[in-house]
């Protein structure tokens, strides 16, 4: 059997491109290595209490809004419950060194309102900073349906300014800039590196509307079996794409199983990390400067993740996130701090049915480079001396929750903790990146077409990471296929 379509990767983005084709009448395989499609969605539960790994909260998902049109246009919709966050507060940003507080709350002039009560001098900035980042997302294609593809508005995102500059450029205030730069925890890379574009085109959603999905990423990772299923996509799970083949004329025929074994194709999407590409290309089809490119790309900057449960529910959690910032400067160069001096994501976790948080997840930006002494150590069977070391961040983490959180102390009834060479296994970024490679100025960004006739990318590493970002890429990489302006009409006939 020859496939139109093979698709590596079964994360969102290779979903997203795999219901898309099939929609569209082509015969497509999707192929994950791991034992489940969406692996990285699917989360895991401890003590009665389920934790998310990759999904907890979204923009752009309200009524009409780009998520929800996607969602619909994937045939996804009608198996999610989404649910708002606090539209008040849906992140409490939360900086210790000077003392602030600050609610975020949903909506481009509740925002602007609020900001304003609260910085009461810098109201002109903030108000050029926030029509800058709607006109920059109203400016991209597709979160933009009425948008053609433009290459100015890609480049923006590699020439800059940076965030950093940008902000620079507005206000002298240093605990402004750090507020407005808070949600680059969001997809790891320091606002001193970042776009201000790149940025823009992930926050402005967040701006509009933030919501969850009843159940989680699982429920999502649930939803997409049952499409995937009744589109009659053939799913191959544990099945470890270990190449890509090209006949002699060098056209793609099919891709090679690391178990052995093959599937032959006219043409493959790869949603894989761009260094787990190299690896897959055949000798001598990319170029060497294509290769070198790709080869060089630096990660974003990886993590040291707690997950704990409470003895008692956590009201202070609902509804919101919390960023914990022990000084307004620790959002430059991510992952320099000390765990306990750095910055700290949490989100809730709960029980099955309960509507009161009964754990929390935490995320603190941490370097790779931490943990490379047990590098060539195995999940399940790392030293002494690494289970010493996350002994000790998980000690430091909590002393910094349980100054935040006074209500958690003597409360937290179980915690374990997962480092950046668990990030590397798990979301399969050779270097330990939290969202693989990172979009930052000056860094190349892979584009959906390669030179190898027929393989196409997608995936987190060409538009951005999160489940906005990876749905854009697969629509980006069938737009590509199918054209942009047949793939733009079937998506506003879901609007
Ligand atoms: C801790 C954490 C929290 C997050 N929280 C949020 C959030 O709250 N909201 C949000 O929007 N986003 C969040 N994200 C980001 C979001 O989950 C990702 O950006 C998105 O899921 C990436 O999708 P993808 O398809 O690009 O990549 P992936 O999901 O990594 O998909 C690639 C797939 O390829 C498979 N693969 C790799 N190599 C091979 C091979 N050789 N053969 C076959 N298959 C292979 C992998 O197993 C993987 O399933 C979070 C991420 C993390 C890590």
């Amino acid at each position: 059997m020859r496939y139109d379509f093979v698709v590596i990767g079964a994360g969102v983005s290779g979903i997203t491109s795999a219901i898309t084709l099939a929609q569209n009448g082509y015969h497509v395989a999707l192929v994950e290595k791991a034992d489940r499609i969406a692996p990285l969605l699917r989360g895991f539960s401890r003590q009665g209490v389920h934790f998310d790994t990759g999904f907890h909260y979204t923009g752009g998902l309200g009524a009409g809004e780009p998520l929800d049109i996607f969602f619909r246009y994937l045939g996804l919709s009608e198996h999610l419950t989404s649910f708002s966050f606090d539209e008040d507060g849906f992140d409490i940003f939360n900086c210790e060194n000077p003392g602030f507080e600050f609610k975020i709350p949903t909506g481009y002039a509740k925002l602007q309102e609020r900001l304003g009560e609260a910085f009461p001098d810098e109201r002109a900035a903030i108000g050029s900073y926030l029509s800058q980042v709607r006109a920059t997302c109203n400016a991209l294609p597709y979160l933009n349906l009425d948008m053609e593809i433009d290459q100015n508005s890609a480049l923006q995102r590699v020439l800059g300014p940076t965030v950093r500059e940008k902000l620079d450029s507005l206000t002298e205030n240093v605990l402004l800039k750090s507020l407005l730069s808070t949600h680059c925890l969001l997809y790891g890379v320091s606002c001193d590196e970042v776009s201000f574009a790149q940025h823009a085109s992930i926050v402005g959603n967040y701006y509009e509307s933030v919501r969850g999905i009843r159940g989680g990423g699982l429920s999502l990772a649930q939803a997409c079996d049952t499409r995937l299923s009744k589109l009659g996509v053939d799913v191959f799970c544990s099945s470890e794409v270990a190449g890509i083949t090209v006949a002699p004329g060098g056209a793609l025929s099919g891709v090679r199983f690391a178990s052995g074994g093959s599937l032959a194709c006219n043409a493959v999407i790869a949603t894989v990390h761009p260094r787990i590409l190299l690896e897959l290309a055949p000798e001598g089809t990319f170029r060497p400067a294509y290769r070198k490119r790709l080869g060089a790309l630096e990660e974003t900057v990886s993590a040291f993740m707690c997950y704990a449960v409470s003895n008692r529910p956590i009201p202070s959690l609902a509804g919101a996130n919390r960023f914990l910032l022990p000084d307004a400067g620790c959002l430059s160069d991510l992952g320099r701090r000390p765990i306990g001096d750095a910055p700290l994501y949490l989100s809730a976790a709960y029980r099955k049915d309960e509507i009161e948080p009964h754990g929390f997840i935490g995320i603190c930006p941490t370097l790779f480079t931490e943990t490379t002494s047990w590098e060539s150590s195995r999940f399940g069977k790392r030293p002494e001396e690494y289970r010493r070391y996350k002994g000790q961040c998980l000690e430091r983490m909590q002393i910094q929750i349980e100054r935040a959180h006074p209500d958690l102390a003597g409360n937290i009834q179980y915690m374990e903790g997962s480092t950046p060479l668990t990030i590397r296994d798990f979301c399969n970024t050779p270097l330990g990146g939290l969202y693989g490679v990172k979009h930052m100025v000056g860094q190349y960004n892979p584009h959906p077409t390669t030179r190898i006739p027929g393989l196409f990318l997608a995936g987190q590493a060409v538009v951005s990471p999160g489940v906005m970002g990876a749905v854009l890429s697969g629509l980006l990489a069938c737009g590509t296929i199918l054209g942009h302006d047949i793939m733009r009409k079937e998506l506003k006939a879901c609007c």
